[in-house]
């Protein structure tokens, strides 16, 4: 991990170390809300939290922000800790919840309180909204700013109790309604929520804000660099003004990066969500979703992941990464490490007039052409067979490389066939190609002609019937979220998702367990979705061999 590129978070902690500051300890924290499934911005944030932590020999927490209980759940907790395992990243000791600190959390409320650095207010809502001021003018003092410390104990305690309404009161910081960073207009730093929570059941009825709670859990945990996005830069002054402010443990830092953006994607859990609520794809985990589970479903690895992060950079200036990029992760890691086989997704019958019926041969072809310890495969050759049917062409193209009547073409790994006759429906459509096969050339090319081409083939009746799933992007535009009038609705690509239910692949595959990849010769890598019955196996397409978007 030590030789991976150095971003300026690393930088950062180097020269903490070299002056010796928190004791040569580093210690970082992955704080997700679970809220939601993680997405490919999320792993570009597990990847910097847990690398950082592994390359200075420090620990990494995983702590769930956990103060929106109206909005969390244990079915995102628990997806939530599949995926960072699955990423491949542990974490130090228990998960922790920042709602476990919500005892000392009320406890350094009650202390700002008795220091008259926070108090109750009573206005609605909206009033605070009107209150805060904007950019340009300063924000005015509620007229409950100066109740007295016994008054506001009172009151808090009250709110404790559940003797208020949602809204009718909230505990504020009392920091300076006119300072120029909005965030320390007296934030709010407590508010009535009726709420059961999935960690805290009905214990609290006041649940406290992200700001108040963040830096303190970090101080609880020891963390010394915690590290987020840009949104939070602004943030920054609160979180130091409560780590000064409060009797805490320790004294962690902030730091921000720019956060992923992805082109033909978007990257918020409250957009995906949508998604899934209204059942544009099926599920968190649809192989269409930039979901760390819907990626893993798509047939993406661990690795390929954790490169793209790696790729990617870590830095402060916010841009647009192309999706092509994590496309290119995939593809690499695969070609390198996926054995091949043949698959026929669209098929079109070929009989091979002059191989006997009944009778089979088995072609051996190596796992891997790069790679020879994956070993060698065998496909059985058969008079029934099937080739794709975009690998025929009645009338040829100029430069076709593929079938057409009177050629010769070779069956990849096996023999040279010549298309002899080709037989229609009634409708005109090609049914069946009659082909004959040529049985000097196993092994070798013929020495009087030349083969126009080699083609993917399996035996129709001895290969194993597939469904295969093709993905496009699920959006049509680069920047889904960008365009003012219209929102990323109207740009979801209605072709993303192409159902192939009559393929047909290698009999070698006839027990493929879920996750397993392959590329298929000519046609892409795929990946056994989960859905794969003994009855019926169902491929994903992860991606295509080249990048069929590219100019
Ligand atoms: P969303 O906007 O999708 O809801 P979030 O920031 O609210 O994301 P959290 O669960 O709070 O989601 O995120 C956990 C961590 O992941 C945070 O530190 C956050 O900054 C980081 N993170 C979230 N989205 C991205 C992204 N696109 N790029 C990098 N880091 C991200
Ligand atoms: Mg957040
Ligand atoms: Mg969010």
């Amino acid at each position: 991990e030590s030789t991976k590129p150095n971003n300026f978070i690393h930088q950062i902690i180097e020269d903490d170390l070299a002056q010796g500051q928190n004791g040569g300890k580093v210690v970082t924290r992955f704080p997700p809300e679970p809220n939601g499934y993680l997405h490919i911005g999320h792993a570009k944030s597990i990847c910097l939290n847990f690398g950082t932590a592994l390359r200075f020999g420090g620990e990494c927490n995983l702590r769930f922000d956990d103060t929106n209980p109206e909005k969390e759940s244990q079915e995102y907790i628990d997806s939530i800790v599949e995926d960072v395992r699955w990423l491949g990243y542990d974490w130090a000791g228990e998960i922790r919840y920042s709602s476990e600190y919500f005892d000392q959390l009320y406890d350094w409320a009650v202390h700002l309180i008795k220091e008259g650095k926070a108090y109750v207010d009573s206005l609605s809502a909206h009033e605070m909204r009107e209150f805060r001021g904007t950019l340009k003018e300063p924000g005015k003092n509620s007229p409950y700013r100066d109740r007295s410390v016994e008054e506001n104990l009172n009151l808090f305690e009250k709110m404790r109790n559940g003797d208020f309404e949602e809204g009718e009161c909230a505990l504020r910081a009392k920091i300076d309604m006119a300072a120029p960073n909005i965030n320390l207009r007296d934030p709010v730093i407590y508010r009535i929520r009726h709420a059961h929570h999935h960690q805290t059941g009905d214990k609290w009825c006041i649940y406290p804000s992200y700001d108040f709670t963040h830096g303190q859990s970090d101080a609880l945990e020891g963390v010394t660099h915690s590290i987020c996005t840009l949104e939070f830069e602004d943030h920054r002054p609160l979180y130091e003004w409560f780590i000064e402010n409060l009797p805490v443990p320790a004294q962690p830092r902030q730091y921000e990066f720019a956060r992923l953006n992805l082109n033909y994607t978007v990257t918020s859990k409250r957009k995906l969500k949508l998604l899934v609520d209204e059942g544009q794809v099926n599920g968190w985990n649809d192989p269409r979703m930039p979901t760390i589970s819907g990626m893993r479903r798509r047939g993406f690895t661990p690795a390929s992941i954790r490169n793209f992060c790696d790729m990617i950079g870590v830095t402060r200036s916010n841009g647009t990464v192309d999706v092509g990029m994590l496309e290119a992760a995939i593809r690499e890691d695969l070609d390198a490490n996926a054995p091949r086989a043949m698959c026929v997704v669209d098929p079109i019958k070929v009989t091979i007039s002059n191989y006997p019926d009944g009778e089979q041969e088995w072609f051996e072809l190596p796992a891997h052409p790069k790679d020879e310890s994956m070993g060698l495969r065998k496909v059985p050759f058969t008079r029934n067979l099937l080739i794709e049917r975009e690998d025929f062409a009645e009338e040829k193209p100029r430069k076709w490389k593929r079938m057409s009547p009177g050629d010769a073409v070779r069956l990849r790994g096996a023999y040279v066939v010549r298309c002899d006759e080709v037989i229609k429906n009634e409708q005109g459509e090609v049914v069946e190609l009659v082909c004959s096969y040529d049985a000097d050339t196993k092994g070798q090319n013929p020495t009087d002609y030349k083969p126009n081409g080699v083609i993917h083939w399996v035996s129709a009746d001895n290969s194993v019937p597939c469904e295969v799933r093709l993905y496009d992007r699920l959006f049509t535009e680069p920047n889904p979220d960008g365009d003012k009038e219209r929102d990323f609705h109207s740009f979801i690509n209605p072709e993303s998702l192409k159902v192939m239910p009559n393929a047909r692949v290698e009999i070698g595959l006839k027990h493929v367990v879920a996750e397993s990849r392959y590329q298929f010769e000519r046609t892409g890598y795929f990946c056994v979705d989960p859905d794969s019955t003994e009855e019926q196996l169902v491929f994903n397409r992860t991606v295509t061999l080249r990048d069929s978007w590219a100019k």
